[in-house]
C-alpha cells in the first residue's frame, strides 16, 4: 500500500509510518505522479486537498490532516469521491493546553518582557513586578478537549476556574460553568478555546472588552479570527487588557500592529509544536495505515 505524506513530517512520527510496512513516500518532487497509484494522502497545513487535486489520486481511500483543522481539505469533495478524511485533534490537546499555562504564567509574571528588557541592557525590576495565579480567576471560553485540560491544570496551581460552553457542558469537575458576561465580569485571566466559526469570529471585541474586569489578561491559543485586531490593540494600549499572549493571528505569518505594543507577546502558532504531540500524530496515522492493510488495501 501507497502513502504519500505531502508535506513535512517529522522524522520520529515518519519512522512509525514506515513501520507499519507501507510504502511511505515523503514529500515527493512530483505530488502527481506519486498521487497516481497512492491509497492515502498524509498533509498538514501546507498541501491544499481541492476536487482537481483528488481528481489525480483515482486509488485515493483516505485523506489525513495531521493536525487539527480541516481548512485546507475540500471535504466536500472527499465524500463525493468517498474519500475518508481523518483528522488528528486528541493529538495535541496536552501540548496546546501546557502551553496555554506558560503563556498564562509568562504573561502573569512579565516573563517575556522582562527577558527581551535585559537583553536591551535593562535591569527594570520595579517595572517588571508581576502578580501570581493562586487564587486568582481563570475564565475559559470553549471546554472542550484543551479547555477542560487546562481547568485541570490551572486547578491544581490553585485558581479559581469559570467556563462558557454552550450547549452548557457539566462533564468537567474543575469548571464552574457560568453566562459569559459572568465570565467576562469575574475573570481576571481570559483563554479562549473556541473552534472558529460564525459565532466566535470577532468573538473578543470593543463590546465583550468593555464587559472584562479593568486589567484582565487575554491568552490566545485557538484561532486569531476570535479577536477583532482592532478591538484588542486599542484595549492593550489604554492598558484596559494589561497583557495579552497570542499563539494565533488573523493571518499567518503574521507582522501587523499588535507586535508594536509591549504588552503583547506573540508566539509564532507553535501550541500545538512538541515532539510529543508529533509522536502522538504518527501513531495515530499508522494506526490507521494498519487498519487499512488489515483490510486488504
Ligand atoms: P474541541 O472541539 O474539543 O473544543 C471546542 C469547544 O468549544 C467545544 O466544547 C464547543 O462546544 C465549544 N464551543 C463552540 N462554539 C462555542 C461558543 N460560541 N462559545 C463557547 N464555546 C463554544 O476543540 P479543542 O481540541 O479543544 O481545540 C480548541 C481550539 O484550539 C480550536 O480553535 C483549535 O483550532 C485550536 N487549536 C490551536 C492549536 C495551536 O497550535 N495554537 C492547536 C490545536 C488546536
Amino acid at each position: 500500500m501507497k502513502v504519500v505524506v505531502a508535506d513535512n513530517f517529522e522524522a520520529g512520527a515518519l519512522k512509525l509510518l514506515e513501520a507499519t510496512g507501507a510504502q511511505i513516500v515523503h514529500k515527493p518532487e512530483s505530488l502527481e505522479a506519486e498521487l497516481a497509484d497512492a491509497k492515502m494522502l498524509v498533509v498538514r497545513s501546507a498541501t491544499r486537498v481541492t476536487e482537481e487535486l483528488l481528481s489525480i489520486a483515482p486509488n485515493l481511500k483516505v485523506v489525513a490532516r495531521a493536525g487539527v483543522g480541516l481548512d485546507n481539505v475540500d471535504q466536500d469533495a472527499c465524500k463525493k469521491r468517498g474519500i475518508e478524511v481523518m483528522n488528528t485533534p486528541s493529538a495535541s490537546t496536552n501540548a496546546v493546553a501546557e502551553f496555554a499555562l506558560a503563556l498564562i504564567l509568562g504573561a502573569s509574571r512579565n516573563v517575556p518582557r522582562a527577558h527581551h528588557s535585559m537583553k536591551q541592557g535593562k535591569w527594570e525590576k520595579k517595572v517588571l513586578a508581576g502578580s501570581e495565579v493562586e487564587g486568582r480567576t481563570l475564565g475559559i471560553i470553549g471546554c472542550g478537549r484543551i479547555g477542560s485540560l487546562l481547568a485541570e491544570k490551572a486547578r491544581a496551581l490553585g485558581m479559581e476556574v469559570l467556563g462558557y460552553n454552550p450547549p452548557p457542558r457539566h462533564d468537567s469537575p474543575h469548571i464552574k460553568y457560568v453566562e459569559l458576561d459572568e465570565l467576562f465580569g469575574s475573570s481576571d485571566i481570559i483563554s479562549l478555546h473556541v473552534p472558529s466559526t460564525p459565532e466566535t469570529n470577532g468573538m473578543i471585541n470593543k463590546g465583550t472588552i468593555s464587559k472584562m474586569k479593568d486589567g484582565a489578561i487575554l491568552i490566545n491559543t485557538a484561532r486569531g479570527s476570535i479577536v477583532e485586531e482592532d478591538a484588542l490593540y486599542g484595549a492593550c494600549k489604554s492598558g484596559k487588557i494589561r497583557a495579552a499572549a497570542l499563539d494565533v493571528f488573523p493571518s499567518e505569518p503574521y507582522s501587523g500592529k499588535l507586535l508594536e505594543l509591549e504588552n503583547v507577546f506573540c508566539t509564532p502558532h507553535i501550541a500545538a509544536s512538541t515532539a510529543q504531540a508529533q509522536e502522538r500524530i504518527g501513531e495515530l496515522i499508522a494506526q490507521k495505515i494498519s487498519s487499512l492493510m488489515s483490510c486488504g488495501e
